[in-house]
């Protein structure tokens, strides 16, 4: 195959203020001929909700696009919708949320063929310009499956400036993530002889350099949110070039994967589960994992364990389960093994290291 036709970019991506009130405008400039075409916005009840005026304002640019209301998601619910864009000729899905929403229609659009505009509301996870779409199946398991990344991007600031700090926290935590998924991923390269890909590798890496360096750690500037919707967007980017997720996701997402999976009742957000993980994944893979906590803590995101319920028991417990959450994904997990002792001393340690930055 060609290495050159084998991934798509996203045709636009704007961050910009009110950005939504132009969205149109800015898509039709790069597509024009999706003018006048049929269109689908999919949000969900919160938020059609909290911007009812803005949802509305964009319902009526896209040539007066019908609302569908999304309830979980989920992979039936996602092939729901795709079945109404064939039956109704829809030529254009527009997803307006954070990663729930996006997943879900990403997939819709991607089965049923149609353009997908992503209009994040959030900057909680590197899924708004990835061509993968992480949906329910059966019990609480959900599954990555690969479709197509965005054919636009749009962030208006103006909302995420709105958004909870939490949903800010997750997406540098996701970001910050990339350090030890990086490192597995080399490591699952090197273990089956292939080489990895220079650019996707090199795209990741500079994502996480934009937020770990970073000097601007005022969540609330617009310069910050340009940075931190960049980094998101180059995660993706990463993967589509990769055709996998494993620039982005190593053994510190199983670790996510298994409080999701078994632990689904603590209340913790993707990005800084994975944060948690990297910080045991960094000392697994022998590396020094402090300043990479230091940052971490820097950016306000709380690391320690017990603030989300996790106790050193929970903690063990999900270290143990983390590789069956993902069998196939070769990771330190494969070559280290940590014990109790061990775990408890990383554990101890965030603790500690949570609660001195605290003071
Ligand atoms: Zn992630």
């Amino acid at each position: 195959m060609n290495q050159h036709t084998r991934f798509n970019l996203p045709l636009c991506l704007k961050v910009e203020e009110d950005a939504f009130s132009h969205a149109e405008e800015i898509v039709t400039e790069y597509l024009p001929g999706i003018k006048g075409q049929k269109s689908l916005v999919i949000s969900e009840q919160f938020l059609i909700d909290l911007y009812s005026e803005k949802i509305r304002d964009i319902q009526r640019d896209f040539y007066d696009a019908e609302l569908y209301t999304m309830g979980n998601a989920e992979y039936d619910e996602a092939v729901v919708i795709a079945k109404r864009i064939c039956m109704e000729d829809i030529k254009i899905v527009i997803g307006i949320g954070g990663g729930r929403v996006l997943d879900t229609a990403k997939y819709a659009a991607f089965i049923s063929k149609a353009v997908f505009i992503c209009l994040p509301t959030t900057l909680s996870n590197d899924s708004l310009a990835s061509p993968f779409a992480v949906l329910g199946t059966v019990n609480q398991n959900r599954k990555t499956l690969p479709c197509k990344i965005p054919t636009a991007i749009i962030v208006d600031t103006d909302l995420i400036l709105n958004a909870p700090i939490a949903q800010t926290l997750s997406g540098i935590g996701d970001t910050l993530a990339k350090y030890t998924a990086l490192y597995d991923w080399r490591l699952s390269a090197a273990a089956a002889g292939t080489p990895i890909d220079d650019f996707a590798d090199g795209i990741a890496s500079l994502s996480f350099d934009s937020v770990f360096h970073c000097d601007e750690k005022n969540l609330k500037s617009k310069s910050f949110i340009r940075i931190l919707s960049r980094a998101l967007v180059m995660g993706g980017l990463a993967m589509e070039i990769a055709d996998s997720t494993r620039p982005c996701s190593g053994s510190e997402h199983l670790f996510c994967h298994a409080i999701e999976e078994y632990y689904p009742q603590l209340k913790i957000s993707h990005g800084v589960g994975v944060a948690l993980g990297s910080i045991g994944a960094c000392v697994f893979q022998g590396r020094d994992e402090s300043r990479l906590m230091e940052v971490m803590l820097e950016y306000g995101i709380d690391m320690n364990p017990m603030s989300y319920g996790i106790t050193k028991d929970i903690f063990f417990d999900l270290w143990r389960k983390a590789p069956e959450t993902r069998p196939n994904r070769v990771t330190i997990l494969n070559s280290t093994k940590p014990d109790r002792a061990w775990l408890d001393e990383i554990y101890d340690r965030m603790c500690e290291t949570a609660h001195e930055k605290s003071q």
